[in-house]
């Protein structure tokens, strides 16, 4: 059974990767920037005083923030979460993504 569990990890993370490989040639391909975050607690957090409080998910729809009292749509409150991860390691990740390395224009050797 744990070899079992093993293998369907296995399978999974090689499903992401490819995953994220399309997405990175795709995103590039029509000129943005795939940009990886953690994705921890980015459900938990609150996007407006940064509090992590897994209580502030009263149901899977809401987000209540127990320190600062805003509330609103939890998906709303994740992506803007995931977004300003994003922005604030955007000098980092720029340069270490794959596609993004600067190419010589068409019909120019290198
Ligand atoms: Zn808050």
């Amino acid at each position: 059974m744990r070899q079992k569990a093993g293998l369907n990890r296995s399978i999974l993370n090689a499903a992401w990767g490819r995953i994220g490989a399309y997405l990175a040639y795709k995103t590039a391909r029509a000129g943005g920037v795939l940009v990886r975050v953690p994705a921890s607690y980015t459900s938990q957090r609150c996007h407006v005083c940064g509090c992590v409080d897994r209580v502030s998910r009263p149901d899977q729809a809401t987000f209540l923030c127990t320190s600062c009292g805003w509330s609103g749509n939890a998906d709303t409150n994740a992506s803007l979460n995931i977004r300003a991860a994003g922005l604030s390691s955007m000098d980092v990740e720029i340069s270490g993504l794959p596609g993004t390395a600067k190419r010589q224009p068409p019909g120019k050797a290198a």
